[in-house]
């Protein structure tokens, strides 16, 4: 039997990191198994649902690697193309007796059970009611033994029938509920193997019974770990930053994300590295090797791979994809101040110092802006008392000095020997007289990259400053 997988998110207007892990699994799992990738758009709660998200969705699987236009790919599919054929499913459950209609409220079931959150108590069973609008449609659950779910993750579970309360498929006005459409897609696509959040778990019994019920064999079940901030609460879009096109567009290169997100409750059997490429990741991946333990979204941990990913790329690699923060609105200096080859001269050594891409804006600025940035902070770290002294030794030294960065490295020095300062602490006035900052390129460097008569003139600025 061909491998048939989905991945059926809600359009939400984002997309959940979570959401990009479990699109991950399941595709690696097709391309192990030559199988089928089906995208479904599960778009039935129309009053939320906007054609750009699904462009958002497509856009944003295939930033990680998952194609619309590999042969493994299929859909998207939209569920809410499929509502005739749950209107069917709804209708050959209760002919054939696996379903009957209701009309008590939730007032109504409250008051025979005395407990609010008390399951249905199954007072329409033998009412034999039809159809009527308000009346809900409601599975029969079987009375006795058990419904055991197997999942390559869990390993099996059994759920004795009676405990699972008579539930909901159809709405009052004919709808059919989440639990009977997600398996009627399923059915209607084929689907071997469904691999989705830990939080349909609940669900699962439910569904497995209705797999059954409309005659056909249940998939594979996979639930994945949850995914937990630093607090080991579930991540979540209020108190978290969940939406995978945040951290692309605050500088994460998506093959970072990629690799951090494949290892979100699975990791290789090696002890080898954790950094590996797209294709060795999607060969190695075993959903029988995921944990059940809840995975930590570790944002330093994501962070250092970007690091990582970032000096792996080639030179003119790493220009261009800066090319987004040299411009407008991320770029703090007039369009016509960037100099390309200016930039050029210190990508390398930028290259080596940033772990997102944002952070490049802070470590070249000094080169387009007209004056350095004024950190109030920096500047009262780094001009204590004798800084003065230091920076109009360092004008008296520069002033002599050819421009480049190994004599004005002698020309600093000899500048700290004259105020009997070690270079550590001789450089941090001159650093903020120049960029506004302490923490940025190598000094020397980025003196010879600015030219002399701009490092002299902030320089002196500084010194005029401190009076
Ligand atoms: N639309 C559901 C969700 O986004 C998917 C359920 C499933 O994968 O079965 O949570």
């Amino acid at each position: 039997m061909t491998i048939r997988v989905r991945f059926a998110p809600s359009p939400t207007g984002m997309f959940h990191v979570g959401g990009a892990r479990s699109a991950l699994f399941n595709w690696a799992v097709a391309r192990q198994g030559a199988g089928q990738f089906v995208l479904r758009i599960e778009d039935t709660d129309t009053a939320r649902n906007k054609p750009e998200w699904v462009q958002g969705i497509l856009s944003a699987l295939s930033a990680i690697g998952i194609n619309s236009s590999d042969p493994a790919f299929e859909g998207p599919y939209f569920q809410s193309a499929n509502a005739g054929l749950h209107r069917d499913a709804a209708a050959q459950l209760f002919e054939a007796g696996r379903a009957y209609y209701c009309d008590c409220t939730r007032e109504q079931v409250t008051e025979r059970t005395g407990k609010p959150d008390a399951g249905y108590d199954g007072y329409c069973r033998e009412r034999g009611l039809s159809y009527a609008p308000g009346r809900a449609l409601r599975f029969r659950t079987p009375d006795d033994g058990e419904t055991v779910v197997a999942d390559r993750i869990r390993g099996a579970t059994a759920f004795p029938n009676r405990a699972i309360e008579d539930f909901v498929i159809a709405r009052g006005d004919g709808t059919p509920l989440f639990l009977l459409a997600n398996v009627v897609d399923d059915v209607d696509e084929g689907i071997t193997e469904v691999i989705r959040g830990e939080e349909h778990l609940s669900n699962t019994p439910k569904q497995q019974l209705l797999w059954e019920a409309l005659g056909h064999t249940p998939p594979v079940w996979a639930h994945l770990p949850v995914i937990v901030n630093e607090q080991r609460k579930k991540l979540s879009k209020r108190r978290d930053k969940v939406a995978l096109e945040d951290y692309l567009s605050e500088g994460y290169l998506p093959a970072a994300m990629v690799n951090y997100l494949m290892l979100l409750g699975w990791g290789p059997r090696d002890d080898g590295p954790e950094i590996r490429a797209f294709g060795e990741l999607m060969a190695q991946f075993s959903i029988d090797d995921v944990t059940k333990a809840s995975a930590f979204f570790d944002v330093a941990k994501l962070k250092a791979f970007n690091g990582e990913y970032i000096r792996a790329l080639s030179i003119a690699e790493f220009i261009e994809v800066c090319g987004p923060w040299l411009r407008a609105p991320h770029a703090v200096w007039a369009k016509d101040a960037f100099d390309a080859k200016v930039f050029a001269a210190v990508a390398p050594l930028a290259q080596s110092r940033i772990a997102v891409l944002s952070e490049i804006t802070s470590y070249v600025d000094f080169l387009f802006l007209d004056e350095p940035v004024l950190d109030e902070a920096a500047w009262s770290k780094a001009m204590k008392p004798g800084a003065a002294a230091m920076l109009r030794s360092a004008v008296t030294q520069l002033t002599e000095a050819e421009w480049n960065a190994e004599s004005i490295r002698a020309a600093i020095e000899a500048a700290a020997a004259e105020q009997g300062l070690k270079l550590g602490k001789a450089q941090a006035p001159v650093r903020v007289a120049v960029t506004g900052r302490t923490i940025g390129l190598p000094l020397f460097e980025s003196l010879e990259v600015l030219g002399r008569d701009r490092t002299l003139g902030r320089i002196e600025a500084a010194t005029a400053k401190l009076g």
